[in-house]
Formats: structure tokens, sequence, C-alpha cells
């Protein structure tokens, strides 16, 4: 099964992923875990483009299609289960763009999108902590406002691609109070593993 999962910067995908690792593990289920950062940055950085991770959002869009796509490629070729650390859109200085435009979602045939998504105060209190991406300007400072429009925005992107591909949308909200330390993304990725773990 190809699992994609999706959500906007500062939501705690990266810890959600990490908790369903340890699932995984535990249940010796062999799933790969993909970034799909990681397959990019490593194109722009044999090419010379971009110095981290977070200097590819400014490359000319002709250019970051070209890192998606050597992406996809790559990832297409791990077989059995993946789970995809993805974007369903980016916002650039071009606009909302689309994360997983048809060309490369018919590449990585995704049975599944998911869409994590969280109050935004709580994604802007994240995001004003995070000190070490925010030295080398990797945040881009928004509002509750904008956050939440961005959510909206990927919500509209996943129906779409799922629309495309025949794949199964997921909404996950790491909602409510948090009652213990990551609290929210311990309990998404009992969420999605609980749900998915049979078809892994
Ligand atoms: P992340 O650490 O998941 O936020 O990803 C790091 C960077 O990789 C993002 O800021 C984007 O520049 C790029 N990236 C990740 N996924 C995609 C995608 N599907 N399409 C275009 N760029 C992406
Ligand atoms: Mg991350």
């Amino acid at each position: 099964m190809k699992i994609i999962i999706t959500a906007v910067p500062g939501c705690g995908k990266t810890t959600v992923l990490n908790f369903l690792k340890k699932h995984a593990e535990e249940d010796k289920k062999n799933v790969v875990f993909a970034n799909f950062g990681d397959y990019m940055f490593e194109e722009a950085k044999k090419r010379g483009l971009a110095e981290h991770r977070d200097g590819m959002r400014p490359l000319p869009k002709n250019v970051q299609e070209e890192l998606q796509l050597a992406a996809a490629k790559k990832i297409s070729e791990i077989t059995g289960s993946v789970i995809i650390d993805t974007h369903a859109s980016i916002k650039t200085r071009f606009g909302y763009w689309s994360g997983l435009p048809e060309s490369i979602l018919k590449i990585l045939k995704p049975d599944v999108i998911i869409s994590l998504e969280k109050d935004p105060q709580i994604i802007l209190e994240k995001r004003a902590g995070d000190k070490e991406r925010e030295k080398i300007g990797a945040r881009d400072k928004e509002t509750a406002e904008e956050i939440d429009l961005h959510q909206k925005i990927n919500r509209a992107f996943v129906i779409a691609y799922a629309a495309l591909v025949g794949a199964a949308v997921k909404i996950v909200e790491a909602k409510g109070e948090e009652t213990e330390p990551l609290g929210h993304a311990k309990q998404a990725a009992r969420k999605i593993w609980d749900d998915l773990k049979d078809s892994i």
C-alpha cells in the first residue's frame, strides 16, 4: 500500500511520522518511510542548487518541478508498502503550488492520501518556537488566518488528487487539549496506524 501524508509546515508531521515508525517496528511491519523533501534535496545538492532543504522553495518553478520529478521517480522504485511524507501544496512566491500534480501522482500511484490538520493557533506557536529553522528563514511568517486558509486549500488539493488517481482521502485532525507532551501527534499516529496497519 502507498500512503501519502501531507500537512502544512509546523503541524507536527515529522513527529507523527516518528510515532508511525515506532508502531511499524513494534508490529514488525515492513514499510519504507520516504521523505519527499529529502529526495528533492538530494537532487538539488547534486546540482548545486540549494544548501539546505528550505532553500528549494525560492528556486525557479521549472527547477522545482524537475526536482519533484526526480524525487517521485526515485520513490517509485521502492517496492512494498511506502509512507511518503510531503506537502499537498507549497506556499511559494508564485502562489500555492501543487505538491502532487498529475504527472507526479501517476508516478507515485497512492492508495491513500492523508491530510493532517491542526488548530492554526497551535501551529503558529510551534512555528514561533522553531528557532533553528527561523534562523535560516525557513518558515514564512504567517498569521493564524493564513495558516487556516492554507489548510483549507490543502483539503481542496487532496480531494482533487484522490479523484485523479482513485485514491482515498483521509482527514486526520489533531484537536482538543494536549494532555501529555506530543499528545496530538501520538493520537494522530495511533489513529492512522490502527486504520491502515492491516493493509500495510
Ligand atoms: P519538509 O521538510 O517536509 O517541509 O520539506 C522540505 C521542502 O521540500 C519543502 O519546503 C519543499 O520545498 C520541498 N517539498 C517537499 N515535498 C514537496 C512536493 N511534493 N513538491 C514540491 N516541493 C516539495
Ligand atoms: Mg517536517
